[in-house]
């Protein structure tokens, strides 16, 4: 067993600043479940980011439930001003790391704490799981005639990714107030390929992968049950009415708990 590498930076969990991303739809559905789980051990360091009110929600997680204004639509625009608005809320919390994940995800704290203690959140670091084995190739538009072609990698937000504050701050010009929504516009991509195309593409820093990360478009059953509480993230999904799931055994059966 090989040792793990010294620390660059003591880290505790409310450094982290974890956004979930969800809408008014899946309140009770997927986030009840968060609540029941993850969130209610970390509470302090978590952010939902929805789209409508809900009495119930806002009871729960009082000023941590963040009602967005962006449309309850599915399309790329309302995913992207999510996004800049989870970036916003990140640069004005002053935490030294930004997290998302979406509604689909557990996120284990201790394991996420300990992957970002190995990096400094003063440096630019870029890490989650890419969902594609090659570089997006992508349009970048500028006015109204003259366009280019640009390749990136992106990490899939479906997995959870991280951004140091460091490298978040260079974003600004991209990310921050409107901006994030005029370059997701420039090449017409959501919102995760949309933070890819800033840092890699117009940034220059590349995408550290981390096996770490985990979303229902890999096969669950091959994460390794021994291994489970050593990942950043799990998710559940459904390919053909079949459950993609991880494979846990634990004290509820797979009625009482289909997504583990
Ligand atoms: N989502 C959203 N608005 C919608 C539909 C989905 O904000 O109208 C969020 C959802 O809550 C989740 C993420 O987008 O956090 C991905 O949605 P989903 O898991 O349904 O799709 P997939 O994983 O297949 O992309
Ligand atoms: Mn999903």
């Amino acid at each position: 067993k090989t040792r793990d590498p010294t620390p660059v930076e003591e880290l505790s969990p409310a450094d982290v600043f974890i956004a979930v991303k969800t809408t008014k739809k899946y309140h009770h559905t997927r986030l009840d479940l968060l609540l029941d789980t993850w969130i209610s051990r970390n509470m302090l360091q978590t952010y939902v980011f929805t789209d409508g009110e809900d009495d119930r929600l806002r009871k729960r997680m009082g000023s941590h439930m963040i009602n967005t204004n962006c449309s309850a639509a599915h399309s790329r625009q309302a995913l992207s001003c999510k996004m800049a608005v989870e970036y916003d809320t990140f640069i004005s919390s002053g935490k030294k790391w930004f997290c998302h994940v979406d509604d689909d995800n557990y996120v284990n704290i201790r394991p996420l704490v300990k992957l970002l203690s190995h990096y400094s959140h003063a440096h630019d670091v870029y890490i989650g799981r890419p969902s594609l084995d090659r570089p997006l190739e992508a349009t970048e538009r500028f006015g109204d005639a003259h366009t280019r072609p640009v390749r990136f990698w992106f990490a899939t937000g479906g997995a959870g990714f991280c951004v140091s504050r460091g490298l978040a701050l260079k974003m600004s010009p991209w990310a921050s107030g409107g901006n994030f929504m005029t370059t997701a516009d420039r090449i017409h991509l959501p919102d995760d390929c949309t933070v890819g195309y800033i840092i890699e593409a117009l940034l220059g820093v590349g995408l550290i992968r981390s096996p770490l990360f985990h979303s229902h478009l890999e096969n669950l059953q091959l994460v390794s049950p021994t291994q489970i509480h050593h990942q950043v993230t799990l998710s559940y999904g459904t390919v053909d009415s079949k459950r993609n799931i991880i494979n846990i055994r634990g004290a509820l059966s797979l009625d009482e708990d289909p997504t583990r």
